[in-house]
């Protein structure tokens, strides 16, 4: 069976790619250019007579997915801006988000091959981010972050524009889901931070994905400070793949969002977990005790689509800066 994968060459999406590739399905990867194209064949090569390609240079365009979903039996939009460097909160984040959805949704619908498209929405979608770390409240799949566009407009705070952006999209998936009952059913992934090792072709640890620099920096060696941990919620990369790929064929995954999240961390975890395995590397330290926060409710997901435990934070962690100090060694 085809899958139209799209972001397939971002953190996330290779990961997705690579699951796909190993459970013996086709993809199709929508990404913006050739040499991105090629990026994923490349760490893929065993595979590569089951990868495709598409280029899609601009996912705001309208019919932008036109050609890309012929053929395909399901549908996984994972690209979306995930940065904090941005000039124009709509030229940047929100109109990417909320029109590429749109324009896939909108392709789809025109193809009756097309059972399912998993939307890659993010804990972004769920959380009040006006509320802080609301310590005692407990996050599940019924929240929704109420940011109004007029507000992520106007904002000067990037990531407050980021959780809108994701908020939008998603939305924009169940709407059309309500309004144009197109054949096939959605199935919504909302995680939070996602940590773990790289699956993706990476020229330079200066250009890592946003979640990966966040630890990258703290690990580095270069800064005696911890930054304050502001989105305390995480998830290994390697369970969002399985979420998304299980998410195809799970009967109860059908028109159904999931909050795929391992639990609570805080960044001196992360720093204690290094120092324990390279001591030479004395980072700092700080206090590791549960920071008072709200939790994350991922039992759901956990039950009907990992069907196992997540990987927790010292494994996450732990096997991420190991290929990050591998790579360092490369560069
Ligand atoms: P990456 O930056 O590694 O990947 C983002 C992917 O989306 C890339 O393939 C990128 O393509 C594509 N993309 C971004 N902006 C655009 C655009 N304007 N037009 C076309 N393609 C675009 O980030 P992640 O893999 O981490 O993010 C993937 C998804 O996961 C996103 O939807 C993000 O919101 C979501 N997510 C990520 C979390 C995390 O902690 N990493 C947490 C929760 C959700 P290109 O290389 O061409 O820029």
């Amino acid at each position: 069976e085809l899958v139209l994968v799209t972001g397939a060459n971002g953190f996330v999406g290779s990961h997705v790619c690579r699951e796909l590739l190993n459970k013996g399905y086709r993809i199709r990867v929508a990404v913006r250019s050739e040499s991105k194209a090629n990026d994923v064949k490349k760490v893929n090569p065993q595979h590569k007579d089951r990868i495709e390609s598409v280029i899609v240079p601009d996912i705001t365009s309208s019919g932008a997915f036109d050609q890309a979903v012929q053929g395909c039996d399901y549908v996984m939009h994972i690209a979306s801006p995930f940065t904090f460097d941005i000039k124009d909160n709509e030229k940047d984040l929100l109109l990417p988000a909320r029109e590429g959805t749109k324009n896939i949704l909108q392709a789809a619908s025109t193809h009756k091959s097309i059972k399912r498209v998993i939307i890659t929405s993010s804990f972004a979608a769920v959380v009040d981010v006006s509320k802080g770390l609301r310590p005692g409240y407990t996050y599940t799949e019924k929240d929704w972050n109420p940011a109004t566009w007029e507000e992520a407009r106007k904002s000067d705070n990037p990531g407050f524009v980021y959780c809108a952006s994701k908020k939008f999209a998603e939305e924009e998936g169940w709407d059309f889901v309500k309004n144009r009952k197109p054949s096939f059913d959605i199935t919504t992934i909302c995680m939070p931070m996602v940590y773990g090792p790289v699956a993706h072709h990476i020229d330079s640890l200066d250009h890592l994905n946003e979640s990966s620099m966040q630890i990258w920096q703290i690990v580095n060696g270069k800064s005696n400070k911890i930054p304050e941990t502001v989105f305390p919620g995480f998830v290994d990369v390697r369970d969002v793949a399985v979420a998304h790929v299980a998410a195809l064929t799970t009967a109860s995954a059908s028109n159904s969002r999931y909050l795929v999240s391992s639990g609570i961390y805080r960044f001196e975890q992360v720093t204690a977990i290094v120092n324990k395995k390279y001591p030479d590397r004395k980072l700092p330290e700080g206090d590791t005790s549960r920071l008072d926060c709200y939790d994350i409710d991922g039992s759901k997901a956990e039950r009907e689509l990992l069907q196992r435990p997540y990987i927790n934070f010292e494994k996450c962690i732990s096997d991420e800066v190991e290929q990050l100090y591998e790579l360092e060694k490369k560069t």
